[in-house]
Parts: C-alpha cells; structure tokens; sequence
C-alpha cells in the first residue's frame, strides 16, 4: 500500500512543537543573571566560532539585546539557528564552569535564542557591509552555513559576492534537514534575508556544473568557495532498494519542511536504517507525524553508534524502538509496494561487520528511510575542478588556517571540506575561508583567528601558514568600518 499522512493538523501541532521554547524576559534575564562571567571563559573557547558568550549574556542583564545580538552575529552570522540547533551540550554549555560546581549549566543557547530573536522581531540589522566596495567579486558555490558564513564576512570586507544554489531557497540544510521540533524553516530563511542585506547576490534554481561551469565562474570572479555540502544518502546495495516507499532519510525531512505537517506521508511502521544523527531526527519525527512503530535497525551495537546521546534519549523518550547488531538483506515487495524487510543478524570482527549465515527472519515495514550516511560529491567536484585534491574519504583536501585547496584561487567550507560536521563548524569555516581570500588577495594580508580571545579578536600578529605578516588589528577595522 501506497503510505499516507497519519495525523491532523492540530495534533501535528503539538507533537512537532519546539523542544526548546524561547525565554520570556523575565526568565532571561534570571538566566543570564547566573553567569558567572570567567575570565578565559570556557564557553568561548568550546564555541568554534568563537563566539564572546559572557559579554552578551552581561548585556542580557541589562536589557541590552540588540548589543547582545550584535556580540553574537559579528562572531556567528547564524546565531539564531545555531541557538537553537547546536549540539550545545557538547559544546559552549558541556563546557560551563557551573557543571564543575555540580550545578545546572548556564542555558547558552537558549539566552542566545533570545537576543538574535529580539533584532530579528524587530527588524533591526546589527551587521553592515563595508561603506565602499574594494572591487573584487568573489563566487560561492552553494547556500548552506559555510556559503552563508563565507558570503556575510566578505560583504563585511567590501567585497561583491554572488552566491550560487541549485535550491529554490538559501539556507543549506538549516532550512530543508534540521528536524522540525528543533527549528523551523522560516528563522534560517530570515538569516539568509540578513545576509542578502548586506547586499550579497544570490541565484537560486542554478546547478553548478549543469546550468553553470567553474570555466565562466573563474573568468569573471577573484576566487571561488566550495560550500556545496555532501550528496544523498549512500545506496544499500540489496534487492527492492528502488521500491518507492525506500526514501532518503533526508527527502523526508525535507518533505517536512516544504509540505504542510497533516500532508506528510508516514508509514505505520517505519524502518530507519543507521543510527547517526540523521536517523534520529528521522526515526523521531516519524514518530511524531503518527507512524505506531519507528524501529532503528543498525549493523553494529549500541556503544558503536555516532548519534550523541542526548539524542538517543530523545528517540527512546518519543517510543522508537532499536534493533542492534541486524542488517537488511532484502526489501520485501508486495503489488510493487514495501511490505517487508529481510533482516539478518551481524557479527564484528576486527572491525569488519558481517552476516550471520542462516540468521535470516522477515519483519513487516511499509516505509524504510535510509540513513547510512551521505555520498561525497567527488565525482561532481573532480569534473568542476580538475586538479583539485581530495582525500581518501572523500574531503577537498585545505589548509586548516585558511581553507584554501590545491587550486590556489579556490577555497572550502563545511561538509564538503570535513565529511560532515555540525552547523556551527560549517559557518566558522565559512567565515575563516573569507578571511583566507580576503588574505590572498590584499597587500596587506590580514588574517586572524576564528575564535577570538575573551575581549574580542587578539592583539597583534597570530601565526597562519601565510609567508607573510599577519595583522589582526587591520582586519578588524575593514569589518567594522562597514
Ligand atoms: C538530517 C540532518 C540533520 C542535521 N541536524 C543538525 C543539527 O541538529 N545541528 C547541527 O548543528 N547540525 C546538523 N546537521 C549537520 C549540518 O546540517 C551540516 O553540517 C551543515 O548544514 C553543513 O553546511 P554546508 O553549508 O557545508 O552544507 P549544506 O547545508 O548541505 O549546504 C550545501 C548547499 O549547496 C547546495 N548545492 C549542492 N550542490 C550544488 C550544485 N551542484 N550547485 C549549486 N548548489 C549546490 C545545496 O543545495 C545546499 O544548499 C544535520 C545534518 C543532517 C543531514
């Protein structure tokens, strides 16, 4: 059978609510009033865009939210998604003193959430672009966190930057992949609209290397940034793979995020094949949008898989079922629909997983998401640039200081540089490739760290890679003449 949505609108509304709903002011500021502000705040330095925590919260407490917005969008552009889809247990608020005094940790991305949205609500624009443009036009392959890092520090610099997307609408996957009860589409959307006020061109419906060849681009641009992420899902190589209930896990997320949630199909019992993050969001929201039983079916066991596990609990909390140790051998058709997985048990050997043979059993499923991870786009990549290094698993090989590749006017960002990692690293290397550019192209190379010191960017010269001397103060007073 054909699957089908399952819910109503109203009770999609309460099961896809936001898990982390915004403060009101007076919860803010008790919140922020916690603070201990350190010296060589921890928070910082766990935050790869560097992003001064103390000094926003301090101005919380004082009412100053649009000062507190600007702290945090001049270090991180996507300072509102990331308030609200930063794994910030790992990060700024695993790395709160207040968890070596055995208490709760400060709710940074909450506070955060609450300035960005303050100068968002009220229309209010805390960046600006450089008064004068320095006459360099810089191209940015794709529209995800690293082009949308990479694109808002030029604009700040004086550069003309136009950004390329084959989507319909910017934003990467901040605004087709995160799960809907973590963001909703609409604040990425607003972020991109910033940017595009700083007076950042952006074509959309355009595939690169389809409707556009790097040989135009590089006549005609300074240099260019590779933001263009990761591919689909990889294939599972096992029979009925191409029935038509067998879905990318990342379609039917953003089947969420393009149709209205009461228009979403599920099915009643859905398999999701992985057990990384994306099969979270997927095995939960399919869950939420009404499938009776979501199972995780992963090849190895619990303590190898890659979700965090807060989101583990998350799956667990919300009735997802997990099976370990078990692989899919066979996708089971009936009148040409997905009626069924052939499921075998797994064995590790040194490291190698295999089928136990004679393991076999069949389970009924109408709906198997695949979420065994994302291809590269190498095959893409080798015929944009040929030339251009890319490692053995598949990353565009950069120098870490300045994220420029083997082809000396190209640079990258993001998952198409690391494999895949989390926003806020795609937008801090966004933002250090700009300053790589911004580097290569001036006399005066200046380039500084992404993470700044606990006053802001440190004094003086910081070591690059570069031949030449580093001048921080310099690039500082380009980004805040705009
Ligand atoms: C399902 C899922 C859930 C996630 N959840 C979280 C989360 O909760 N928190 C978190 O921090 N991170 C999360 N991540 C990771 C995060 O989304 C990525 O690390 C981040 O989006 C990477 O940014 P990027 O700009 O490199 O790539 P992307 O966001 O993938 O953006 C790449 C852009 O390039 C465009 N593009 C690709 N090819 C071409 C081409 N040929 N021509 C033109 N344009 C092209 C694409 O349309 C896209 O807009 C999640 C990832 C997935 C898959």
């Amino acid at each position: 059978m054909p699957i089908q949505p399952l819910i109503d609108a109203a009770t999609a509304a309460l099961t896809m609510a936001e898990t982390k709903p915004p403060f009101s002011p007076q919860e803010a500021r008790i919140e922020a009033s916690r603070c201990l502000f350190c010296f060589d705040a921890p928070c910082i330095m766990a935050c790869p865009t560097g992003i001064d925590v103390p000094t926003f919260i301090r101005k919380i407490t004082t009412d100053n939210l649009t000062g507190a917005a600007r702290t945090i969008l001049e270090a991180n552009v996507l300072g509102a998604s990331c308030a609200r889809v930063c794994p910030t247990q790992m990060l700024c608020e695993g790395a709160c003193v207040m968890l070596d005094l055995e208490k709760d940790p400060i709710q940074i991305g909450r506070l955060q959430r609450h300035a960005t949205d303050h100068v968002a609500a009220h229309g209010i624009d805390v960046l600006h672009a450089a008064h004068t443009k320095n006459g360099r036009r810089i191209a940015i392959l794709g529209a995800g966190p690293a082009g949308l890092g990479c694109a808002a520090e030029l604009a700040r610099l004086g550069y003309s930057v136009t950004v390329y997307d084959k989507q319909p609408a910017g934003g990467g996957l901040n605004t087709y992949g995160i799960a809907y009860y973590k963001m909703r589409p609409q604040v990425s959307l607003d972020e991109v609209r910033m940017i595009e006020r700083l007076g950042v061109e952006f074509r959309y419906g355009v595939e690169v290397g389809r409707d556009l060849q790097v040989a135009d681009l590089d006549r005609d641009h300074d240099a260019i940034f590779i933001g263009i992420g990761l591919g689909g899902a990889n294939r599972l190589g096992i029979p009925g793979e191409d029935l038509p209930e067998v879905v990318d896990a990342l379609d039917f997320i953003e089947w969420i995020h393009t149709r209205p949630l009461d228009q979403v199909p599920v099915g009643r019992r859905v398999a999701v094949l992985g057990c990384g993050n994306t099969a979270i969001d997927a095995v939960t929201q399919a869950k939420r949008l009404g499938a009776e039983q979501a199972t995780i079916i992963y090849r190895r066991g619990a303590a190898e898989m890659s979700a965090y596990p807060f989101e583990y609990e998350l799956a667990k909390t919300d009735g997802a079922t997990f099976l370990f140790d078990a692989t899919p051998v066979e996708v089971v058709a009936k009148d040409g629909h997905v009626a069924a997985l052939t499921l075998a048990k797994t064995a590790v050997h040194e490291g190698r997983v295999s089928v136990v043979p004679g393991s076999e059993w069949t389970e009924p499923f109408d709906l198997v998401l695949k979420a065994v991870g994302q291809e590269k786009q190498i095959g893409l990549l080798g015929r944009l640039f040929p030339g251009l290094k890319i490692d053995s698993r598949g990353r565009v090989e950069h120098d870490p200081t300045t994220m420029q590749t083997s082809l000396p006017k190209v640079f990258v960002g993001g998952d198409a540089a690391s494999g895949g990692r989390e926003v806020v690293n795609a937008v801090a290397e966004g933002k250090k490739a700009a300053r790589g550019i911004h580097a290569s192209l001036t006399a005066t190379a200046t380039i500084g760290p992404v993470q700044p010191s606990r006053f802001g960017m440190p004094d003086g010269a910081v070591g690059s890679g570069f031949d030449h001397p580093i001048r921080v103060h310099e690039l500082e007073a380009a980004l805040t003449q705009g």
